[in-house]
């Protein structure tokens, strides 16, 4: 399948978001590597919004709770291209009400090929990759193909 490049830009569009178990986690993470983010426009979900905002100092665009659809949010997002980075410290040891869309979010980031940490080590490698100081195109499969399938019975 033939690609296309999307380039993201040197402040990048990053989406924070933990399940409750894991928001220390994530929130000890966003200090420590507080003025790497600074620059970048940071969205979360509600909850772990709340929390990020009192610890950073700094503003970040809270979307719905998780669970209240906060999630699809995000997904709709980096569909549109207004979110092209990911940090989702999911937890795997309980099962969460809303699995399906945790499910869906995860699956447009591989569909819109954007970075995805699930873990804190893989947030380590991703943050301080020297890709985050500058524009990079990201390839994206050309999905003008699909969108011109031929439909059976429309033919
Ligand atoms: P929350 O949502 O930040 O509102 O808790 C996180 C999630 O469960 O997706």
């Amino acid at each position: 399948m033939a690609h296309k490049k999307i380039t993201m830009e040197h402040d990048k569009k990053i989406a924070l978001v933990a399940h409750d178990n894991k928001k220390r986690d994530l929130v000890e993470w966003a200090k420590y590597n507080r003025v790497l983010l600074a620059h970048h426009t940071i969205y979360a979900t509600g909850t772990t919004g709340e929390l990020l905002e009192q610890e950073l100092g700094f503003t970040i665009s809270k979307l719905q709770s998780g669970p209240l659809g906060g999630d699809q949010q995000i997904g709709a997002r980096i569909a549109s291209g207004e979110i092209d980075f990911l940090i989702f410290f999911w937890d795997p040891l309980e099962p969460q009400p809303h699995d399906p869309d945790v499910k869906a979010l995860l699956r447009l980031a591989v569909v819109w090929n954007i970075p995805i940490a699930c873990n804190r080590a893989s947030a380590d490698f991703m943050i301080s990759s020297p890709l985050m100081d500058d524009d990079y195109d990201r390839l994206v499969p050309d999905y003008d193909v699909y969108l011109t399938r031929r439909i059976p019975g429309n033919e």
